[in-house]
């Protein structure tokens, strides 16, 4: 799951970043709306984070003009800005969650785990399909009653792909997911975590649709 975070304090920013990194998320991160427009124009990203208090457009405005422009990921408004005012001015531009700081890391993931579940259409937290459970909030698979230790980035793969089940993920679209900016993306990674999830799932787990990507076995 990728997440752009909108943030201009370097401290908080870094907290925020290397908090999610070890909760397992790819971040990336910019200072202000201008930078985070040409970000969301260029990539796919799962949720945004936003500040409200930014230098320049403020975080306010530049969800509403998203918005208006069609911006269809879910937000998550961080905001120090503690009169009720804001909070629903926030929500009524079209933001999905906020949360006031000081906050800890372990809320804000909890928080970021709820919305990429609403979006994916689920209430439960964990997904289950065929013999295999994942549970994204205690970073645990299960097949057949058994937990599988998988290294994060093949959790992450895995969850893109149980997320949609029916669906078939590219390559390039699996790598533009699993890796933020300035991380190391060698050419065959994908392979190899696949390879990796197949032993440890059983060969037929995931699907290669040839020329296409991949998807996992329908049930
Ligand atoms: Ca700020």
């Amino acid at each position: 799951m990728r997440l752009l975070l909108v943030e201009d304090d370097p401290m908080i920013g870094e907290a925020i970043r290397s908090g999610l990194r070890r909760e397992g998320f790819a971040i990336d991160w910019v200072r202000e709306a201008r930078a985070a427009e040409r970000a969301l124009a260029a990539e796919t990203f799962d949720l945004l984070l936003l500040d409200l208090g930014l230098p320049g457009q403020d975080g306010l405005s530049f969800l509403t003009a998203q918005r208006a422009r069609g911006l269809a990921l879910p937000v998550l408004i961080l905001t120090a800005r503690d009169a009720i005012s804001d909070r629903v001015q926030g929500l009524d531009a079209g933001a999905d969650d906020y949360l006031i700081k000081p906050f800890d890391i372990e809320e804000l993931a909890a928080r970021i785990r709820a919305l990429l579940r609403r979006r994916a259409g689920r209430s439960a937290p964990r997904i289950e399909h065929l013999n295999v459970s994942l549970d994204p909030a205690a970073h645990r698979v299960v097949r057949d009653g058994a937990e599988v230790s998988l290294a994060p980035r093949e959790f992450r793969l895995l969850q893109l792909l149980l997320e949609r089940p029916g669906t078939i993920l590219s390559r390039a679209q699996l790598e533009e997911r699993l890796y933020g900016w300035g991380e190391e993306v060698e050419s065959n990674a994908i392979e190899v975590h696949i390879h990796g999830l197949r032993k440890k799932l059983g060969a037929d787990f995931i699907l290669t649709v040839r020329g296409v990507g991949y998807r996992v076995r329908p049930s």
